[in-house]
């Protein structure tokens, strides 16, 4: 048996690993890698082996730099099963779809441009089209249902506590008479998150290959997420400003809508005003809605109580009338839209209509990377760009660090202590945290530990 790391090794973008196994070629992810647009293109257009060797793919979660190169593979002529769970299988008709319509757009802007200096025309990544083919080849299982990929390899997902769907694939393999275990925890999530169940630790792997996203750095407790909401929400709604909460459609969205909920129930929220200004986010929801046996005891309970997941108060938007709507009116609310960097999307709209009320405030619950607005608000600038126009920042900015749906330098530890792997693969981390993470881990004398780089193969 080998792996190979093709993608999402020292990086945390475009997760992709090849196994090969009893004559067969599995793939465990096929992520889109972002980046710079040529680069981003030829990487995601081209593989390092044939598409149509390929016999099976093992998919984790819905997350783009997980599941966003799928079209591309079926698009160069893969056929065959694409294992996720029913959840996952549910919200990569969404991801997919909007990851698209998204490349669609960027081609036809692109060619905007370049017909008039009559150059030929760019091409789409891949198409609507060719994200309904790969969804075609989704099989759905339930966590803990075992499911033979190929053979003499049974896959097992298990809760990763992540994102709705998500799972830690193991893979219990016989060849030539030897039985291996094989386990990814790539993305492997949190304890204690709001309606996920917490990450199963799962023992007896040969070989553990796990994240190193946050290798180096701890998060806040994410309990104390839920206080530090119910503050900022009442200060700002208090003062009659409104509250902008930038927000990625899948998981974050609804976390934040399920706190609400449950401040709402613990007295702590009176009924506010808030919107989903997102029709992604909304479809999103409709999914969680669909799944409610996945989520935690307290969010069973909290259901029971109140008789829903989420508050029946909050208006989903669809149309951008609707959206125009809330941007001109001064009443106090909570505004919920995309993206979640504050790249592109309706929150922008909003930001430039609100962003220099001092009674306004903006929530920062996810990532930003660099170079984004997101980013600069975290940094406190006080003079940036929204849509070409500079704006003063007078809104209060805060950034919450307890949303994070990965696990921090701690957790991850803590995972590889009470998984007792006999080796330990680290991928999906910038290089010089992966390799903090690693010197952690020697110090820990757990097992020996690899840092592959991509296109590297490790061999059990
Ligand atoms: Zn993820």
């Amino acid at each position: 048996m080998k792996l190979r790391f093709d993608g999402g090794a020292d990086t945390v973008t475009g997760s992709l690993v090849q196994i090969e196994v009893n004559g067969r070629r599995v793939l465990r992810d096929c992520g889109l890698f972002q980046g710079p647009r040529r680069l981003a293109f030829e990487r995601n257009r081209s593989f390092p082996f044939a598409a149509t060797e390929v016999s099976a793919v093992i998919l984790s979660h819905a997350h783009i730099d997980h599941c966003g190169n799928l079209p591309s593979l079926a698009r160069a002529g893969f056929e065959g099963p694409i294992h996720a769970t029913h959840a996952t299988v549910d919200l990569c008709g969404i991801m997919l779809h909007d990851a698209a319509h998204i490349q669609e757009q960027d081609a036809a802007y692109l060619n905007q441009k370049t017909n008039r200096r009559g150059l030929p025309p760019v091409e789409p990544l891949y198409t609507t089209a060719d994200a309904d083919v790969a969804l075609r080849w989704l099989r759905g299982h339930a966590y803990d249902e075992p499911v033979e990929v190929a053979p003499g390899v049974t896959l097992t997902g298990v809760e990763a506590g992540h994102v709705l769907g998500a799972e830690l694939s193991v893979l219990d393999v016989e060849e030539n008479g030897r039985r291996q275990r094989v386990v990814f925890a790539v993305d492997l999530g949190r304890r204690n998150l709001p309606l996920l169940r917490d990450p199963e630790v799962v023992a007896d792997a040969d070989l553990l290959v796990i994240e190193s996203t946050y290798g180096n750095r701890d998060h806040a407790d994410a309990r104390t997420a839920r206080a530090r909401l119910g503050e900022v929400v009442r200060t700002t709604l208090g003062r009659g400003g409104k509250l902008f909460i930038p927000s990625f459609a899948l998981e974050r969205t609804q976390e934040i809508l399920y706190h609400l909920h449950a401040l709402e129930a613990e007295g702590a929220l009176g009924r506010v005003c808030a919107y989903v200004d997102s029709p992604m986010a909304g479809a999103v929801t409709r999914v969680f809605e669909r799944h409610l046996g996945l989520f935690d005891e307290e969010a069973h309970e909290l259901h029971r109580r109140m008789g829903s997941l989420f508050p029946p108060w909050v208006r989903f938007t669809s149309t951008v009338d609707e959206s125009k709507r809330i941007t001109a009116s001064d009443a106090p609310c909570i505004v919920l839209a995309g993206s979640g960097m504050c790249e592109h999307g309706r929150i922008l709209h909003h930001l430039k209509h609100g962003i220099e009320n001092p009674r306004n405030a903006i929530a920062i619950v996810g990532f930003q990377a660099a170079h984004t607005l997101g980013r600069r608000l975290v940094e406190g600038e006080k003079r940036v760009r929204v849509f070409g126009d500079e704006f003063t920042v007078r809104a209060e900015v805060h950034v919450l660090n307890a949303f994070s749906a990965h696990a921090d330098r701690r957790e991850l530890i803590e995972y590889v202590r009470a998984a007792r792997p006999r080796r330990i693969v680290l991928v999906h981390g910038e290089d010089g945290v992966r390799a903090a993470l690693a010197e952690a881990l020697r110090a820990e004398q757990t097992a020996p530990v690899f840092l592959p780089a991509a296109g590297d193969v490790v061999e059990l």
